[in-house]
């Protein structure tokens, strides 16, 4: 108690605390009236924590540095481009995909200009939004149709709420997935008004586990790709082939939610074992759903294809139209899938492929190359390491692909702090902190943005406290 009054006692006085030198540099930036705000915040924001204890110590420093990262977070409000340093391609926080050139100019022009979306201009009459893009995906993965909402979340909602309300859906334990914390597979059901009939143990799910729990209510079955976890070990699962016979011999249509949405095999050692869309459709799936913005490299989408009959009654289905997608989306994806077309197009011009087909010596080369750069930066010290890379989004889970890093250090800053400077600059920087430095990944990071990375570093240097 009487400690704590004691810290009460020296939380610094405003005056003190607009006295400093830091103030006048904050005041210079964001006015003297925000800053006078901040600092009032922050020194609530202290006293709070003294109150309920949670604090030993609070200087006129800590105060301010409280109230710098408050002025920041109110005014760099609004998405901007970063330099991905995290060693993984698909960072859900950082946008996941990045977009072809071809499809992030086919996504500017249709927001800027009008656009022929639902428009037919062989006829002159009405037309349908989503022709072409079927057209594409049907001579791509040989399905009969094609539907596309905003996201894969939508896509298992929709295909799930087709059904007969109060059916039943079989899916075994071990696919009950949880993807980033918001979308379960269990709630979604719930939502969809399907009854969950869950079948086997987490670690094993037989064939006659999925036969046994058939009964005149089961409308489905569903197979879920765990894309974003693995269970390793001693483990069993059924196959979709062998489901699919199964769902056909009961007159029984096999869902499957695939995730992850590569089209087709690619040949790629951090992608070994990876199922595509082509692959389980021609196993004998009747519907397979996936996201745009994963393995396909497009833009944020919920990709349904399969047979004809099932997508046809999803096509007229009331929340179809709350989960339509935009014009900006529609352009993007079609020209996304537009690059399918000729794999090595695919390959050279699709950031995530190109990046996952890197050589490990143009990694090497890149780091090395701006690792002499930042060596040259005053107050920091930078060291070359291998490291691993990671897929990420939800995709090739445990696979980790060999990259390399740079750990850099800062004299007087400590790597938390050094790690936030890095964030602050005109284009944030997106390191991680390891230990005393902060890794800065060089797999995601584009040739052309390291000018702006070994800028952003030189630009930490030259705050010395
Ligand atoms: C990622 C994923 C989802 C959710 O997809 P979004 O496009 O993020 O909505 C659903 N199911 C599986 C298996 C996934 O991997």
């Amino acid at each position: 108690m009487q400690y704590r009054k004691e810290l009460l006692r020296q939380l610094p006085a405003m005056d003190v605390l607009l006295q400093c030198d830091e103030a006048a540099k904050l005041i210079d930036e964001y006015s003297y009236k925000a800053v006078l705000y901040a600092f009032r915040q922050a020194t609530d924001f202290v006293r709070n924590k003294i109150i309920s204890d949670n604090i030993e110590k609070c200087s006129a420093n800590e105060i301010i540095n409280i109230a710098e990262k408050m002025l920041f977070k109110k005014n760099s409000a609004g998405i901007k481009k970063v330099i991905n340093c995290s060693g993984t391609v698909l960072h859900t926080n950082l946008g996941r995909s990045v977009l072809s050139e071809k499809a992030a100019k086919a996504a500017y022009i249709a927001a800027y200009n009008y656009a022929n979306i639902e428009y037919d201009l062989a006829t002159g009459e009405r037309g349908d939004r989503h022709a072409y893009i079927e057209q594409q995906l049907i001579s791509l993965t040989g399905c009969e149709a094609a539907l596309f909402v905003n996201n894969n979340a939508a896509a298992v909602l929709l295909m799930l709420s087709a059904l007969e309300k109060d059916g039943e859906v079989i899916v075994s334990r071990g696919e009950l997935v949880e993807i980033g914390g918001s979308f379960r597979v269990p709630d979604i059901m719930k939502q969809s008004g399907c009854y969950l009939k869950e079948v086997g143990t987490t670690n094993k799910t037989r064939y006659s586990d999925y036969k046994n729990a058939i009964t005149e209510n089961t409308k489905a079955i569903l197979k879920v790709h765990t894309s974003n976890y693995q269970i390793v070990g001693f483990t069993e699962d059924v196959g979709v082939a062998r489901l699919a016979e199964l769902a056909h011999e009961n007159h029984l249509p096999l869902l499957c939610d695939l995730g992850s949405g590569l089209l087709f095999p690619f040949d790629n050692p951090a992608l070994k074992n990876e199922p595509s869309a082509k692959e389980w459709l021609d196993k004998g799936a009747d519907v397979v759903c996936f996201s745009g913005d994963k393995l396909l490299g497009g833009p944020q989408a919920g990709i349904i294809i399969g047979k004809e009959v099932y997508i046809s009654k999803l096509k007229k289905h009331p929340l179809m139209r709350a989960l339509r997608m935009d014009k900006i989306t529609l352009a993007a994806l079609e020209a996304t899938l537009s690059l399918y077309f000729d794999i090595d197009v695919a390959n050279t011009n699709i950031p995530l492929r190109k990046m996952l087909l890197q050589d490990k010596l143009c990694i090497k080369e890149r780091a090395e190359k701006t690792l002499d750069s930042i060596s040259q930066i005053d107050n920091i010290s930078a060291e070359l390491m291998p490291s691993q890379a990671l897929v990420g989004g939800g995709s090739a889970p445990g696979k980790h692909i060999p990259s390399f890093a740079i750990y850099i250090t800062h004299c007087s800053l400590s790597a938390d702090k050094l790690a936030y400077l890095l964030r602050r600059q005109e284009v944030p920087v997106i390191g991680r902190v390891h230990k005393n430095s902060v890794m800065l990944d060089m797999f995601c990071v584009f040739d052309e943005d390291i000018p702006c990375l070994v800028q952003a570093i030189k630009n930490c240097g030259e705050i010395n406290e």
